[in-house]
């Protein structure tokens, strides 16, 4: 059986030229970059090769590159810095849909007296500005806001919440572990503070990650010990990895747009068939401020772990909810935030696209995913037929 994989907000292929650029560093060249001889020194040249392209990925300089063990290290640094570098201040400003790598956290935080406010969203997914400009306050030491949702890829307007959190006087993050290496990114025209990237979404391994931190930001590292990384993030560097991350986002700088033109008519493509052949079918977040790769897609009246495990059969592989929350059988905390009806949270799927899939594995889900569901609903007692819906194929 063909594998088709369309799940790759969880995690992507690595590119096959990311594993030839990094076979080297494990074997042939293993020496450690902090050793002061010859051995050494050319792996950390090769370090900061993989720095330049990560910074030119995003349009940063390399030295506001830290390099991290995966985009949670990295989350957890830039909030626990903002925090520590400014003890004065208490309160901490994050949304109802992050990720658990910021969502976690920010309850941790709490539980030790820090002030948090967490945005609501609305139906589409979306912030308020109005309210964003409330909550933040003069007390507000970090505000951490997500560029894309990994759920449903709705995306967040960053920069104009960098601008008000700039402007009372607050740090701003980004977890921009979905966004980097989808979309265009640059911290050369932008206010954002702190910025998480993750390897392994974006053709790298796993386990690696990285850290943009704007220049003259004041930081403290999370992470304790050596020189490494300028002092900010003690440990001996994952150099095949980071060699690896470098390549990948050298890879993404190339192929950005072209592909992902691709990538987001492919989508179009799966998310028009299936809500044109599945009735009572809903996409959940705004379609028009999403990552060009993302379709969550409800489909009422059906449970989305009998749909997974049903696709799963047909070598299908996506995901219901986030990759981290599946297991468990309540409906996601993004999709409760945006108040999405249970019957249609439940039966929520996601695909996720990337530059590997095709226009045959789009035509093969389309087949096979419209029998699935009717198979379902017919065993299902709270099925009584298709409802006429406002949300329909565009
Ligand atoms: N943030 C978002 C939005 C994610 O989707 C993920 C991974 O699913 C993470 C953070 C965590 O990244 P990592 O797995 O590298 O720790």
């Amino acid at each position: 059986m063909k594998t088709i994989y369309v799940d790759n907000n969880a995690t992507t292929r690595v590119a096959p030229e990311v594993v030839e650029e990094m076979s080297p560093y494990f074997s042939e060249f293993y020496g450690n970059p902090s050793s002061m001889h010859f051995f050494g020194g050319q792996v950390q040249r090769k370090v900061e090769e993989a720095r330049e392209r990560v910074a030119a990925l995003i349009g940063a300089r390399p030295e506001e590159i830290i390099f991290t063990s995966c985009g949670t290290e990295s989350d957890n640094t830039a909030i626990m810095s903002a925090l520590h570098s400014n003890p004065e201040k208490r309160h901490v400003v994050s949304s109802r849909v992050e990720h658990p790598a910021v969502k976690n956290l920010v309850a941790q935080l709490k539980r030790e007296d820090y002030r948090v406010t967490e945005l609501p969203v609305d139906s589409k997914g979306l912030v308020s500005m109005e309210e964003v400009a409330r909550t933040i306050t003069d007390d507000t030491a970090i505000v951490s806001v997500m560029w894309a949702n990994n759920e449903t890829g709705v995306l967040f307007p960053v920069e104009e919440i960098a601008g008000l959190a700039k402007s009372r006087g607050a740090l701003f993050h980004t977890d921009a572990v979905q966004a980097v290496g989808k979309l265009p990114v640059n911290m050369a025209e932008s206010q954002i503070d702190m910025v998480s990237i993750s390897g392994h979404k974006l053709h790298a391994p796993k386990g690696i990650g990285a850290l943009y931190l704007r220049r003259g930001t004041r930081f403290s590292p999370y992470i304790i010990g050596g020189h490494q990384e300028e002092g900010r993030r003690g440990g001996t560097e994952n150099v095949p990895y980071i060699i690896g991350l470098g390549k990948a986002c050298e890879i993404a700088a190339r192929s950005l747009e072209d592909e992902y033109l691709r990538v987001r008519s492919l989508r179009d493509k799966l998310e028009n068939g299936l809500l044109e052949k599945i009735p009572n079918s809903i996409i959940n977040g705004d379609r028009e401020q999403r990552l060009p790769n993302t379709v969550s897609i409800s489909f009422e009246y059906v449970e989305g772990e009998s749909i997974l495990l049903k696709l799963s059969d047909k070598g299908i592989c996506a995901s219901s909810g986030s990759a981290c929350t599946s297991g468990s059988l309540e409906p996601s905390h993004v999709l409760r935030a945006m108040g999405v009806p249970f019957t249609a949270a439940h039966g929520s799927i996601r695909f996720s696209l990337s530059v590997y899939n095709t226009e045959e594995e789009i035509n093969y889900i389309l087949e096979v995913t419209p029998p699935i569901i009717e198979e379902l609903r017919s065993i299902s007692p709270f099925w009584k037929g298709p409802v006429a819906r406002s949300c329909s194929a565009s």
